[in-house]
């Protein structure tokens, strides 16, 4: 009796310890103190290259939630399309990307309480025919793969219709070049390229609102808490305000 207890105890033993590493004191399961984070950084103003660095909105808040954990911020850059395999598969703990919420995602991965909000909207040539929604059909329409936009542009005006490129960017260079007609983007990154490209205008008619938020693997619900609850702080004392006005100029 006592050998089988004495072996049970080691079992429980062996047990904990198997469990305990990867985590870290809070018991988050992310390794080494450090939370790591996957983007597609062509998105400005939420992740874009400043030099060799990832800045951003979402880098910014990223970082504000790393630090509340006390956990150090390492942000992966890869195609838009890979985010959510990468944060299923473990190989980052969580996903900033102007990801906007989706039942579609929701069955694949968990949100975060969203931090931001964006408006899918439609960028055209200044001299275009194209002014409405309705005015798309029939036309060629540059999205980026796997975003929402996507999704809406396909469901809505047929995939033969659809070009679909692995950035935003190569989308607007491809209107700029006249190979298809309008672009279905967030709006924020639609005002930087509109800026950065002669002869382009933003729709005033506005196609779908949507809901940004993280997205964490399913199995870890204690990453969520954390998370969520450190967004909820940074609202409180005005760090996701503050953010979000840094890198959003008010009309
Ligand atoms: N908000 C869009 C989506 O989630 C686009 C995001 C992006 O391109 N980074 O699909």
């Amino acid at each position: 009796m006592k050998k089988m207890l004495s072996l049970t105890l080691a079992l429980a033993l062996v047990v904990a310890m198997l469990c305990g590493c990867g985590s870290t004191e809070k018991g988050l399961t992310v390794k080494d103190g450090v939370l790591t984070m996957a983007t597609n950084a062509y998105f400005p103003p939420y992740e874009y290259y400043e030099g060799s660095e990832i800045v951003g909105i979402d880098a910014e808040i990223a970082g504000a939630i790393a630090t509340k954990l006390g956990l150090k911020l390492e942000i992966q850059d890869m195609e838009f399309d890979s985010i959510i395999t990468s944060v299923q598969t473990g190989k980052a703990d969580m996903g900033l990307a102007g990801m906007t919420v989706t039942d579609e995602r929701l069955q694949m991965i968990n949100f975060s309480n969203t931090y931001a909000t964006g408006v899918q909207v439609v960028i055209v040539p200044e001299d275009s025919d194209i002014a409405s929604i309705d005015d798309l059909a029939g036309k060629k329409i540059g999205v980026q793969l796997a975003t929402t936009g996507d999704i809406y542009a396909c469901d809505d005006f047929g995939a033969e219709n659809v070009e679909e490129y692995n950035k935003g960017n190569d989308a607007v260079l491809a209107l700029t070049q006249g190979k298809i007609d309008a672009v279905i983007i967030d709006n924020e990154p639609a005002k930087n390229y509109v800026a950065a490209n002669e002869g382009l205008k933003i729709l005033e008619t506005e196609y779908v609102t949507e809901d940004y938020a993280a997205c964490i693997n399913k199995s870890n619900t204690e990453l969520l808490d954390q998370i969520n609850k450190a967004l909820e702080e940074l609202k409180a004392d005005g760090t996701i305000d503050a953010i979000l006005e840094k890198y959003i100029s008010a009309e």
